[in-house]
C-alpha cells in the first residue's frame, strides 16, 4: 500500500546496480534505525523520516523484484524482544496495520472491501493512536500480564511497570464477562499505550534541566517509560491508554467492532471517545478529514485514522495477510518529514544585498504540499547542518510553517560529497561579498547588483508593501531585463502602451513574441494608481530600508506620519520610538539622507504617491480595545477576510495584534487549520476565539466575553 514514486522525478532512471546499492544502504539505515529506536527507545531520526526511508526501499523493491530479500526490513513487523524483560507469547499474533498514505489509497482500499464483498459493509472508524501497543492479559476478570507487541508473536513482560499506569483497571467491572464465551479463560484485551503532549514537554523539560537526553517525541517517551527497570520510574511517568481490540473475537460473544469498544468501556477501559461507525465512502473520508483537522488540538498524538470492517464475521471471512489484517486499513496523515535529494544549493540575492543559500531539492510531498526548495538560513547553518550537495536530507514542514531541511542521513551520504562553500563574490553582479563582524549574513557591496534592484522593486509591490496586484516576477523581472525599470519610483511612469507591447522572453507556437497585451496592461495600470493611496506606513515598509519591515513601519509612522516629520526625526528621536532600537534607527536616518533615496522618494511623491497619513476607515472610532491584544491563526474561512483584513479591523477598535502567542496575550483567535499558535495558546492558557466569536467583536467592537 505504500505509495510509489514517492521522490517525484529523475529517481526512476538508475541502474539495476545503483538501485542494489541504494536499496542496500537503506535497508542498513533503516536497520540501524530500528535498533535504536525500538530496543534503545532512543531514535536519532523522526517516524517520518524513518517512514519516508523505508517507503523508497519499498518502491525500489517493487520496481526492481530481483532485489527483495526474505529479511528486508518491508517484510517486518517491526520490534525488538529485549533480554532483560521475560518473553510473552500473544495469544494471537499482534499485527501491524496496512497504511494508505493518501485518498485515493484510502478509496482504492474501500473498492477492494467493497468487491470483496459484494457491497460496502459498516466501517469503523477510529482515530490511530500514536503510542506503543499493549497486551494486557485478564484471568478470571483479574488483571495478571501485560506485555509488549515486540515483533508480532513475542512481546516483553512490562506487567510490573503496567500495574503503575493509573487508569489500567486491575479487575474487570462487575457483569463484564456475562458475554464471555468461558468467563474462566484468558482474555487478552488490546491497545495502545500513550503519553499526553503536555506530560511529554514537562518530561523533556526536567531531563533537559538535569542533563539527560531528552525524548524524540511521545511515542518514544511512552515506549521509553514502559520499558524500564525500576517500575518506579514508570509509575512517576504519566502514561494513559486507549483499548480497542482483544486478541480473538470469538472469546466474546459479540457482533463486530463497535460493540466491543461498548464492552471495552462497560468492563472499565479508557476507550478513544472518537470513533464513528461509517456506513458509506463519504462518510469515512468525512471523518478522516474532521480528525485531521483536529489533530492539533487533541491533547495526545495521533498519526491516522483506522479504518475496520465492522462485523466480525466479515473480518473473518477476509482474514490476514503476512503482517496486517486485510479487514483493516491505517489511513496516515501527510507526514510531516520526508527524506528527499539535495540536488544543489543555490544563492539567492535579497534586497538589502544579504545572500541566502537555498536547498534545492528534488520535489518531494510533504504535509500535503510539495517541497522543491528551502532556505538554508546562511554560511554558518549550512555548516552546522553540515548537508552536502548529494546528501539525502530531512526536510520537516509543519502546518502552516515554512519547509525547512532538519539536516542530512549522514549514512546515504554519497562518497565525494565536500562540504559547501559560500561564495566569495556576489552570483548576480560578480561584486565582492562582505561578512560584518557580528553578522551571520554574507552580503553584496554593490549598489548595482541587479538582483538587488529586483528583489526592491518586488518588495515595494509586496503584499505587505504596496500590494500592486498582477505586478509578479515575471513581469518586473522583464522590466529591468529591458532597462526600463532601476528603482520603485519608475513604476509611476510606466505606460499602458509600453506594458501591453513589452515582450515576455517566450515565443508562441508560431514562434512570434508574446507580449502582454492591452487587457493586461490596463489592469496592472489601474493597479499602479491605486497604490498610490496607499498608507502610508506601507510605503515606507515598501522603500526597502535596513531593519524595517512592517511591524516596525506601522510604528514608526504612528508617531511620525508623514515623510516631512520622518525626514525631520533626530537619530536620537527615532531610536525613542517605541519598537524601534538603535540599529534601524541609524538605518532609516542614513536612508533619508542618502541622495539616490531622496531622489527616488522626491520622484515617487511628484508621481502622486501619498506620503502622509491618509485617515483610515473607523480611525474615529472608539478604542474599546485598546489594551487587549490578539494573535491570529489559520485561515478565516468563515469570515471571508485574510488575517491581515482581520487585523486592521482589529485595530482600528484600538487593539494590538501580535503575530506570536505570548502569556500576554489577551484572544487567540483561530480559523481553519491553525498552525502551532493555537497548541500555544492551549498550553498557556490564552483563551480562544472562533471566527464566530471573532466576528462578534469585529462587529460589536466589544470585546469577546469568554
Ligand atoms: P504501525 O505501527 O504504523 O504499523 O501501525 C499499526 C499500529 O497502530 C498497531 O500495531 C497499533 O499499535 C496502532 N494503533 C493505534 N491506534 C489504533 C487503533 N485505533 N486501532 C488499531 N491499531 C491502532
Amino acid at each position: 500500500m505504500a505509495a510509489d514514486g514517492e521522490r517525484m522525478g529523475a529517481s526512476a532512471q538508475r541502474t539495476l546496480e545503483e538501485a542494489a546499492q541504494r536499496a542496500d544502504a537503506l535497508r542498513q539505515e533503516i536497520e540501524r534505525n530500528t535498533y535504536l529506536y525500538y530496543a534503545l527507545d532512543a531514535p536519532e531520526i523522526s517516524d517520518a523520516a524513518y517512514d519516508s526511508l523505508m517507503r523508497e526501499l519499498r518502491s525500489l523493491e517493487a520496481a526492481y523484484p530481483q532485489l527483495a530479500t526474505d529479511d528486508s526490513p518491508t517484510k517486518r513487523v517491526g520490534g525488538y524482544v529485549e533480554k532483560q524483560f521475560t518473553p510473552v507469547r500473544h495469544a494471537e499474533r499482534m499485527y501491524s496495520l496496512d497504511n494508505a498514505m493518501d485518498e485515493a489509497e484510502l478509496i482504492e482500499w474501500m473498492r477492494g472491501i467493497e468487491e470483496l464483498y459484494g457491497h460496502l459493509p459498516a466501517l469503523c472508524c477510529e482515530l490511530k493512536i500514536d503510542g506503543s501497543s499493549i497486551a494486557l492479559t485478564c484471568r478470571g476478570g483479574l488483571l495478571v500480564q501485560a506485555a509488549t507487541r515486540g515483533d508480532g508473536t513475542t512481546g516483553e513482560d512490562v506487567t510490573a511497570n503496567v500495574m503503575n499506569v493509573k487508569d489500567i483497571p486491575r479487575a474487570l467491572r462487575p457483569g463484564s464477562l456475562d458475554v464471555a464465551a468461558d468467563p474462566d479463560a484468558p482474555l487478552e484485551v488490546r491497545g495502545e499505550i500513550y503519553m499526553p503532549k503536555a506530560s511529554f514537554e514537562a518530561l523533556n523539560r526536567e531531563a533537559e534541566a538535569e542533563g539527560r537526553k531528552p525524548f524524540a517525541n511521545p511515542r518514544n517517551a511512552a515506549a521509553g517509560s514502559l520499558r524500564q527497570k525500576d517500575p518506579a520510574i514508570t509509575a512517576s511517568r504519566d502514561l494513559a491508554t486507549f483499548l480497542y481490540a482483544i486478541s480473538d473475537n470469538a472469546a466474546l460473544k459479540l457482533k463486530g467492532q463497535w460493540e466491543l469498544l461498548q464492552w471495552l468501556k462497560e468492563a472499565g477501559f479508557h476507550v478513544n471517545p472518537d470513533v464513528q461507525l461509517c456506513q458509506s465512502r463519504e462518510e469515512v473520508l468525512a471523518f478522516c478529514a474532521a480528525s485531521l483537522e483536529k489533530r492539533g488540538s487533541l491533547p495526545y498524538e495521533i498519526d491516522g485514522v483506522v479504518v475496520k470492517v465492522n462485523d466480525f464475521a466479515l473480518q473473518d471471512a477476509a482474514g490476514f495477510t503476512s503482517r496486517a489484517p486485510k479487514w483493516a486499513i491505517a489511513f496516515k496523515f501527510p507526514p510531516e518529514e520526508k527524506t528527499t535529494l539535495l540536488r544543489a544549493i543555490t544563492v539567492q540575492v535579497g534586497r538589502t544585498g544579504v545572500l541566502t543559500p537555498v536547498a534545492e531539492l528534488e520535489p518531494v510531498a510533504v504535509a500535503g504540499s510539495v517541497v522543491a526548495r528551502a532556505t538554508l538560513h546562511n554560511e554558518d547553518e549550512v555548516h552546522r547542518k553540515d548537508v552536502r550537495v548529494g546528501d539525502t536530507v530531512i526536510v520537516r514542514k509543519a502546518g502552516d510553517v515554512i519547509p525547512e531541511v532538519l539536516g542530512p542521513v549522514i549514512t546515504l551520504r554519497p562518497e565525494g560529497a565536500l562540504p559547501w562553500e559560500a561564495p566569495k563574490t556576489c552570483p548576480s553582479c560578480g561584486s565582492r561579498v562582505i561578512r560584518e563582524e557580528g553578522e551571520a549574513q554574507l552580503r553584496c557591496v554593490s549598489i548595482d547588483c541587479p538582483a538587488q534592484a529586483l528583489e526592491r522593486l518586488l518588495h515595494w509591490v509586496s503584499r505587505d508593501a504596496m500590494d500592486i496586484d498582477g505586478m509578479g516576477e515575471e513581469i518586473v523581472g522583464r522590466l529591468v531585463e529591458v532597462g526600463r525599470m532601476s528603482d520603485v519610483a519608475d513604476f509611476y511612469s510606466l505606460t499602458e502602451e509600453e506594458l501591453a507591447c513589452l515582450k515576455m522572453g517566450r515565443t508562441n507556437k508560431e514562434g512570434e513574441a508574446i507580449t502582454l497585451g492591452h487587457t493586461v496592461a490596463a489592469k496592472l495600470i489601474s493597479a499602479i494608481e491605486a497604490s498610490k493611496e496607499r498608507d502610508f506606513a506601507r510605503v515606507v515598509c515598501g522603500l526597502g530600508i535596513r531593519h524595517i519591515g512592517k511591524n516596525t513601519a506601522a510604528q514608526l509612522v504612528e508617531v511620525y506620519p508623514s515623510m516631512e516629520a520622518l525626514k525631520d526625526a533626530s537619530e536620537e528621536e527615532l531610536t525613542a520610538v517605541h519598537g524601534i532600537g538603535e540599529r534601524a534607527a541609524a538605518s532609516i536616518w542614513a536612508f533619508l539622507r542618502t541622495p539616490d533615496n531622496v531622489d527616488v522618494i522626491n520622484r515617487l511623491e511628484r508621481a502622486g504617491v501619498a506620503m502622509a497619513a491618509i485617515r483610515m476607515e473607523g480611525e474615529d472610532r472608539a478604542q474599546t480595545l485598546a489594551g487587549l491584544t490578539f494573535v491570529l491563526t489559520g485561515t478565516l474561512t468563515e469570515l471571508r477576510m485574510s488575517r491581515d483584513e482581520a487585523a486592521d479591523a482589529l485595530k482600528a477598535y484600538g487593539a494590538k495584534v501580535s503575530s506570536s502567542v505570548s502569556k500576554k496575550t489577551s484572544f487567540v483567535a483561530v480559523g481553519d487549520n491553525p498552525g502551532s499558535k493555537y497548541d500555544k495558546a492551549v498550553k498557556l492558557g490564552v483563551p480562544v476565539l472562533d471566527e464566530a466569536q471573532l466576528k462578534a467583536v469585529l462587529d460589536t467592537g466589544e470585546p469577546p466575553v469568554i
